[in-house]
């Protein structure tokens, strides 16, 4: 049934318009940026692949992409604060200008741990696009991205790439979750 994955959704936060031009601004943001410097995009998987995907699309100087898979979250909807290597990079990054691709950042915690990971490689610069930040009142994440896609409420979003126990990634938009969908 075509409505499945939708009837889980409470509300629509990004469509799928919106994401078009959010992701378009930020690959004209890096192109310009990055002119001449041929960039490794790094794609935090498995969440960041739907981003990344578009992201390269719209970046109109020559890159290069390469994945990583970290795990923070495990099935559940709460930050452990420990991030695991799963996939590692294929790319020598040493004397690289890498930017790194991530969907959500929530504290920040995933992706600090990643760029001092990647920092220690040698490469010549680590920036961040993350596709979307957490609105989280009186708290600061733990790091700065470069390029930013689009602020979201402090609610557990799915779609996009961004999932709930490997579901919804196909989802076109970015919707929240009903609470009873994971509340059981
Ligand atoms: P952080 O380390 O910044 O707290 O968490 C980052 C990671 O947690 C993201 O890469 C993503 O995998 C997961 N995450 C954080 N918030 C959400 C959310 O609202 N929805 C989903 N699906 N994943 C989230
Ligand atoms: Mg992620």
């Amino acid at each position: 049934m075509a409505d499945e994955l939708a009837a889980d959704i409470k509300s629509v936060i990004l469509t799928e318009g919106q994401i078009r031009g959010i992701v378009q601004r930020m690959g004209a943001e890096i192109s310009r940026d990055y002119e001449g410097r041929n960039p490794l995009i790094v794609a935090v998987l498995r969440g960041a692949f739907v981003f990344t995907a578009d992201l390269l699309r719209s970046i109109t100087i020559p890159c290069e992409v390469d994945f990583m898979a970290v795990s923070s979250y495990g099935d559940g909807v709460k930050s452990s604060g420990v991030v695991r290597i799963i996939k590692d990079l294929s790319t020598k990054v040493e004397g690289r200008d890498l930017i790194i691709a991530e969907d959500i950042l929530d504290s920040g915690l995933t992706l600090s741990y990643l760029v001092e990971l990647l920092k220690g490689r040698g490469p010549k610069s680590v920036s961040v696009a993350a596709f979307s930040i957490k609105d989280i009142p009186n708290h600061a994440p733990a790091i700065n991205p470069e390029y930013v896609g689009a602020h979201v409420p402090n609610e557990f979003i799915v779609g996009y790439g961004l999932d709930y126990a490997e579901k919804y990634r196909n989802l076109p938009y970015v919707g929240v979750l009903k609470p009873e969908v994971y509340q059981g």
